[in-house]
């Protein structure tokens, strides 16, 4: 790769295609690389997409990561970096995100790297909070008790975006704490998920990283901001819905809110990085909790990284288009 790409391009939106691992298939066809594409053949029509980076089908996590690792590295220059996973479910967000512990993901790597350029000279303080958005609602996934909901209020006039009372924010001295803090938050999300039936894939998880220079002054200036985002399955609201009424499902009522609100949040990061991208005055940050959360690390000077995850099956056919027209939205 050539480093320093990414960081060329602060203040835009880069948006990154990984397909989730299957057989190829003939309505799908790919152009990797940089200014890749995706070609699909759906309904008897043929589209065309254009991305800023679209991976080759075997891509390992490492390639991944090669790309995200400018972008990653601008915050401990003082820069404000989001890295969202977008995708229906099931076509590996989770596996970009995490990973596997013998084949880590974006968050893990994005981790040791930060750790090891620090060195152990103490120059910087390491904070931690990991949040999920469901039913517009915010859960602490570190917290140390059980995972609460949060109170969510507009932040003092003058400062971007939302405060969220009482968010636990750790002071994370190591890599080995970071990563059992992660841990952590990822087996509260899970624990969740059993509860509330697959629940996981319908909430954002959200991990934020502050990195501030300590120096000898009493309040350290906030140096960077990481934000990796596990966001919620992309399909759409009618399906799940439809898919609720048609199992005579007692939950189908609650099934369809859930699916609302994420295609509403979802719609409403879209609407936000299309109106920065073609620097609308307006942007409607106010339109989802998620978009209020995320304002400090969307506006401009940030720098954001769509990784959009789609699947080649025939059968997904649909949800990759929809990705596919979300990506150039944004991108
Ligand atoms: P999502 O979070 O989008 O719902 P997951 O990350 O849970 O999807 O992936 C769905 C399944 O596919 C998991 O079993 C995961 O391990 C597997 N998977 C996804 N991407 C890859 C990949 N690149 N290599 C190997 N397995 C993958
Ligand atoms: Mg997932």
């Amino acid at each position: 790769g050539c480093p320093g790409r990414l960081l060329e391009l602060r203040g835009n939106i880069r948006v990154l295609c990984r397909l989730r691992p299957g057989t190829p298939s003939s309505l799908v066809n790919l152009e990797p690389g940089p200014g890749g594409t995706v070609t699909t053949c759906y309904r008897g029509r043929q589209r065309r997409f254009h991305l800023d980076w679209v991976f080759p089908p075997d891509a390992s996590q490492e390639e991944v990561f090669r790309e995200l690792e400018p972008a990653v590295l601008s915050c401990l220059r003082g820069y404000s970096v989001c890295i969202f996973t977008y995708g229906q479910t099931g076509t590996g967000k989770t596996y970009s995100m995490e990973g596997p512990p013998e084949d880590p993901g974006i968050a893990p790597r994005a981790l040791q790297l930060l750790f090891r350029e620090m060195g152990t000279g103490g120059q910087h303080r390491v904070t931690l909070s990991m949040v999920e958005i469901y039913n517009e609602a915010v859960r602490d996934l570190l917290a140390p008790g059980p995972p609460e909901r949060l109170a969510v209020r507009q932040g003092p006039a003058g400062q971007r975006g939302i405060q969220v009372a009482g968010l636990t924010h750790w002071d994370v001295g190591n890599l080995e704490t970071l990563h059992q803090m992660l841990s952590l938050g990822r087996s509260n999300r899970a624990t969740a998920a059993t509860a509330m039936n697959q629940h996981s894939s319908r909430s954002h998880a959200v991990v934020t990283l502050t990195l501030c220079a300590a120096s000898s002054q009493r309040t350290p200036r906030t140096a960077g901001t990481l934000h990796l985002v596990d966001l919620a399955g992309s399909e759409r609201a009618w399906k799940a819905g439809a898919a609720g009424t048609q199992r005579k499902d007692p939950n189908g009522a609650q099934r369809l809110r859930e699916a609302q609100t994420i295609n509403r949040s979802l719609l409403a990061l879209g609407g936000v990085m299309a109106a920065l991208r073609t620097r609308r005055p307006h942007v409607p940050f106010r339109d989802s909790l998620l978009t209020r959360l995320l304002q400090p690390a969307l506006g401009p000077g940030t720098t954001v990284v769509l990784l959009l995850q789609i699947s080649t099956r025939p059968e997904d056919l649909g949800e990759t288009v929809c990705s596919l027209k979300f990506a150039e939205r944004v991108g």
